[in-house]
């Protein structure tokens, strides 16, 4: 959730800038081989899970099958992350002027025609709300299956998403779509208090740190149910607190099976970067932001990560617009 914001700043970010919101800052990523970064990923995976791990294959499956159901058949081929906008955009009051696109986002990180998968928020402007997004997209080929999720008289409604629009933030990897060498990472029966995404973040926090490792990718929620929230419409009124944010989100626990789309940074770099972000979408009309498997006992995740070789942070939102710096939506 959102930290702490104070009332000073809600007429703080009207009217960013046009220039703000172009700029582009590039870091090169640490890309450990996926020998040491798999056992990394496994030995913080079987402290939390009964049956956990974690594989380098030199090919991944055809991720545009079932279950995973993505845009591309990879996620190789010069992966990289984006960064794109933040929550001082949203809160505390929703700036309605910060869009982009996935289009120019591309341009960006010097991949034109790139597949995209991620987390971020919609755009208002097409859909008409405020929703959550789930990129998943390959410019190059024409094929969007992006989704959003808004919520409709207090229940969560996935809907398809024909557009490349992207509201005020977005955490997305970007690659050539390709098939290529990947993590291969299994977890089932939480024994621990770390979901599984934690377990994998956390490790490369502590692992790696500042010096700067990226991962991206996709997992599906085989078994079990998951906590996840979907953000209604822009608040009327500013949202100054944690537990203002936390009135204003709707929180559902969800079914499974569920793809979620993942991308996660070992340290902040400098670059005010958000951490960790995953969104899921499915195929049974639910989706929007994870937060943690709620069915420990029965929960069964399975996925593909890659590590990214740059990061790019695009439209940065200036210190002086808002104090909110933690995670949200
Ligand atoms: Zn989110």
């Amino acid at each position: 959730m959102a930290s702490a914001t104070s009332n000073e700043s809600v007429h703080a970010i009207k009217d960013v800038p046009a220039e703000v919101l172009a700029a582009v800052e590039k870091k090169a990523l640490h890309v450990p081989s996926l020998d040491e970064l798999s056992a990394v990923l496994q030995h913080a995976l079987q402290a939390n899970f009964a049956n956990a791990s974690a594989t380098p294959v030199e090919v991944c499956p055809d991720l545009t099958a079932a279950p995973y159901h993505l845009a591309a058949p990879g996620i190789n081929g010069s992966p990289r992350l984006a960064d794109v906008g933040g929550v001082p955009y949203l809160i505390p009051t929703a700036n309605r002027n910060v869009l982009f696109d996935l289009q120019e986002v591309a341009t960006k990180v010097d991949l034109p025609g790139a597949f995209f998968i991620g987390a971020g928020a919609g755009s208002w402007k097409y859909i008409g709300t405020n929703c959550e997004l789930m990129p998943n997209v390959h410019l190059g080929a024409s094929n969007n299956l992006t989704t959003t999720a808004i919520v409709a008289h207090d229940k969560c409604e996935l809907r398809p998403y024909d557009t490349t629009q992207v509201g005020v933030l977005c955490n997305v990897l970007a690659s050539e779509g390709v098939r290529g060498p990947v993590v291969h990472v299994k977890a089932s029966v939480r024994t621990g208090p770390k979901d599984f995404l934690s377990c994998l973040h956390q490790a490369i926090v502590s692992r790696y740190g500042q010096q700067g490792v990226g991962l991206g990718g996709v997992f599906v929620i085989r078994e079990g149910k998951a906590k996840i929230h979907v953000m209604p419409d822009f608040s009327p009124v500013p949202l100054c607190s944690d537990a203002e944010v936390d009135q204003w989100l709707k929180f559902y626990e969800m079914q499974s099976p569920l793809v979620c789309l993942s991308t996660m940074v070992s340290g902040d770099l400098g670059l005010d970067l958000r951490l960790t972000h995953t969104h899921c979408f499915s195929n049974h009309g639910e989706g929007g932001h994870y937060h943690y498997d709620t069915t420990p006992e029965v929960v069964e995740y399975e996925g593909y990560l890659v590590p990214a070789e740059h990061i790019y942070r695009i439209g940065r939102p200036q210190p002086c617009m808002s104090p909110v710096h933690g995670p949200a939506n």
